[in-house]
């Protein structure tokens, strides 16, 4: 690979002859591909599970299919094995309040919902409108149901809820020299300023991101660059101006200590780690865990987010759609109304209005005259054993479901909501009428597969 030949100056002067051919070398390799399985869904099928990734709980190495049902359902989730780490120094605990500042499209998110099991409340967050849409589908697809997607400038919400996480994620926009294998066009934009300007960009996130975390609260920052200006000296400025302590991570598998002589000679910047290409099989990423000081200030309650008092008939409607399909009623409690769209919201969630919101908590359907129509998301966030009417789909079936179709099935079927499934996995509820089960697959969300 032609990597720049200012970049190719600069980490010669850092690493020294030696370290700096490996690690230009290493672009030459191939990409490393890796996925995670969904511990929030049934067992995976028809995956290559034989090579795991040992520092994570969830990840395997190897390449899959975006249209597959796998991860269509939900089920698994491509992502590069430097970028799992961060999940995994990021770990919640259950039932924490956690905020991913900087989120699409939603690899961190999708692996934090794995630890949280629906608890707690994640706030899951993007600045740009059209990759906040893509970050909603993806969480929705994991089954979250503790996460709420908001699509704000890190400003705006920070005024909204001070000092309110106990966990925060910067995930921060970067030069992405990690990336230059994966997308060699990242390598277009790269010149030797645009690290400075990006470590700007950095710290004015964190200065948001700071006001948000509880004192104590833990900070995960992590960037896929290996440009100490964003790095290490990012956490040196971190700890100069708000007096975090960097925590230490443990490291496996050829990963490295952070390089305290590229900023200010702070010993304990070698807790962070650096995922080197040429160490580590990954594309590389810098990533660090910081706690913030302990303060006696009380924090002032933020006020709960207004919930909707539902009508007569709406709650009628509601309880005969539960009766029906759930074995086992579920209490949903937290009720939000927009227009007719009806969305559980998970515990703690505070007043966000002004905040643009994508998702919230989990989209339970939506009232139509007389009935009520369960959403897509409710598909993706139920098991299969907790619904009455389940319809096992092959893949063929699934394949036209997807594209719109409906499907013909066994005219002794009762009529009413079924739950489909296709390989085990919850894919989306059906209305069976007359032998016919109707298609109710978003069509914002429909394709089709290309026969071979
Ligand atoms: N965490 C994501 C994941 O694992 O899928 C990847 C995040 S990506 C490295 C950084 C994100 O920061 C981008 O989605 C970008 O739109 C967003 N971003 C850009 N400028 C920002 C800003 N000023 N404040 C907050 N986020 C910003």
């Amino acid at each position: 690979m032609k990597l720049p030949i200012d970049f190719k100056n600069k980490y010669r002067e850092l690493m020294g002859e030696v370290e700096s051919e490996k690690f230009f070398d290493s672009f030459d390799n191939e990409i490393t591909h890796g996925f995670r399985i969904n511990p929030l869904k049934e067992k995976v099928i028809d995956e290559n599970l034989s090579k795991p990734i040992k520092y994570t709980e969830f990840g395997y190495y190897g390449k899959i299919n975006g249209k597959s049902v796998n991860h269509q359902s939900g089920a698994i989730y491509s992502q590069e094995p430097s970028a799992m780490f961060v999940g995994e120094v990021a770990k919640p605990q259950l039932n924490e309040k956690v905020l991913d500042l900087c989120a699409a499209p939603g690899g961190k998110s999708t692996h934090l919902i794995s630890y949280m099991h629906n608890t707690g409340l994640l706030v899951s967050n993007e600045i740009d409108y059209k990759r906040s849409k893509v970050l909603t589908e993806n969480v929705e697809r994991f089954g979250a149901t503790n996460t709420v997607v908001t699509n704000s400038d890190p400003k705006t919400l920070a005024k909204k809820l001070p000092n309110f996480f106990d966990r925060i994620l910067v995930d921060a926009p970067c030069s992405g020299e990690g990336m230059f294998r994966k997308n060699p066009d990242a390598m277009d934009y790269w010149n030797l300023d645009y690290p400075v300007e990006c470590a700007k960009r950095q710290r004015e996130i964190l200065i948001e991101a700071n006001k948000m975390l509880r004192p104590g609260g833990e900070l995960i920052y992590s960037t896929c660059t290996f440009a100490p200006e964003e790095d290490e000296q990012i956490i040196a400025w971190l700890v100069d101006n708000f007096d975090y302590s960097i925590d230490v991570i443990n490291k496996t598998d050829n990963m490295n200590d952070g390089r305290p002589e590229w900023a200010d000679n702070n010993p304990d910047l070698q807790n962070c780690v650096r995922l080197f290409p040429h160490n580590f099989n990954g594309e590389g990423h810098f990533i660090a865990k910081l706690t913030k000081p302990n303060s006696e200030i009380e924090s002032k309650k933020l006020k709960p987010f207004k919930l909707t008092q539902l009508s007569k008939e709406q709650t009628e409607l509601l309880n005969e759609f539960i009766n029906l399909t759930f074995k086992t009623s579920p209490k949903f409690t937290n009720l939000v109304c927009f227009g007719d769209e009806l969305f559980v919201l998970p515990n703690e969630v505070p007043d966000l209005s002004k905040i643009k919101i994508s998702r919230l908590g989990l989209h339970l359907g939506t009232f139509k005259k007389k009935r009520f129509e369960p959403s897509y998301a409710l598909s993706l966030a139920v098991k299969p054993d907790q619904i009455s009417k389940v319809l096992p789909i092959s893949e063929e079936e699934w394949q036209k479901y997807v594209h719109g179709e409906t499907l013909s099935v066994d005219p002794s079927l009762e009529k009413g909501w079924y739950l489909l499934t296709c390989q085990g996995q919850g894919i989306g509820f059906s209305k069976v009428v007359n032998s016919v089960a109707k298609n109710f697959f978003p069509k914002g969300l429909r394709f089709a597969i290309k026969k071979d």
